[in-house]
């Protein structure tokens, strides 16, 4: 049978972010996580010092990255913490990951990107945020950078619905993280977003009617976690004492549930990551046992093809007007 070449412009059954890359660069580009020392309006007091429920910043960074380290440092770092695994990989992106990367001053954020920039081996920024931490101001100036550099901004979603924002403890509504993609993509950066399924005030059908909220919405990139619970956080201490109250996806569920997600999801819509685990000595709740990211890709698209099945198989955008 001949390969499918769906509307993305390759044959994967989703469209998968590595495609994307290697079509805006032409060469395999890699990311080099960066702690540029910010912190967040949840943990200082702006808003809370709980921080939300689920959060710890130190789980999901690699050695490399230390933030009392330059940034210059930090690259180099990381630049031969990835030598070993990828050859062949000469241009990298700086990727501010812990914490909230906008929450700062024009010039204090200036000081810091343009610092990764000036590396020679540096060809852009990922800036993980919350949609609560941007303004014109600072989006106008990314939206300068993204002139000369590949400038993503990535903000933390993680639910689509209020309630949930509120049992997380976010601190902001679902219509901030509504206006920040709006005002993002509009400048013409790339716009992407974090979204965590399994919190327990949701259900299935909830978080599949996540993939119709977010296809309306002008986001480039998507990525997905499942609901761990991770040590020395709230939600440990919550599930502690009401573990009835959780149920983890097991990871063929997960299999499952994601398929079904993305075949309502928009087309147009990469997907960057689909899942991750946490090293076991963070994870308190359910583990898959260390499994590979590369495993999880290939459970899924393998899937997928055997269901002879898409993204946006089941998207329909105009389905009110039907
Ligand atoms: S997840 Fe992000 S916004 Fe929430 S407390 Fe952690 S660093 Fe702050």
């Amino acid at each position: 049978m001949a390969d499918i070449l769906y509307t993305w412009g390759h044959n994967r059954p989703f469209n998968a972010y590595s495609n994307y890359m290697r079509k805006v660069f032409s060469e395999r580009i890699q990311k080099l996580s960066i702690d540029a020392g910010f912190t967040c309006p949840n943990r200082d007091g702006k808003l809370s010092k709980q921080g939300c429920t689920f959060c710890s910043n130190d789980a999901f960074n690699p050695s490399y990255c230390r933030r009392y380290e330059s940034i210059t440092v930090q690259i180099e770092e990381g630049i031969k913490f990835h030598s070993w695994r990828y050859k062949n990989v000469d241009k990298y992106l700086a990727y501010f990951q812990p914490y909230s990367n906008t929450y700062a001053s024009l010039d204090v954020l200036k000081a810091r990107y343009e610092e990764a920039l000036a590396h020679p081996k540096i060809v852009g920024l990922v800036i993980g945020t919350r949609p609560d931490c941007v303004d014109d101001e600072k989006l106008d100036y990314l939206a300068e950078l993204n002139e000369k550099y590949h400038i993503v901004v990535e903000y933390g979603i993680e639910s689509c619905y209020d309630a949930t924002l509120k049992w997380i403890n976010r601190g902001h509504t679902f219509a901030k993280t509504v206006k920040a993609i709006e005002e993002t993509h509009k400048r013409g950066l790339e716009t992407g977003g974090h979204l965590i399924f399994g919190f327990p005030c949701e259900s299935r059908k909830d978080m599949l009617a996540e993939a119709d909220i977010l296809s309306s919405l002008p986001i480039d990139n998507l990525k997905f976690h499942q609901l761990q619970i991770l040590d020395n956080t709230p939600m440990n201490e919550d599930y502690l004492y009401n573990k009835e109250n959780y149920k983890f996806f097991s990871f063929d569920e997960y299999v499952e549930f994601i398929i079904s997600f993305l075949e309502r999801l928009n087309p147009d819509i990469i997907i960057e990551r689909f899942a991750s685990e946490v090293p076991p000595r963070y994870n308190i709740g359910q583990s898959w046992g260390s499994i590979r990211n590369e495993q999880i890709v290939q459970k899924i698209e393998q899937k997928m093809i055997s269901m002879k099945t898409y993204q946006g198989r089941l998207y329909f955008p105009d389905k009110e007007k039907l």
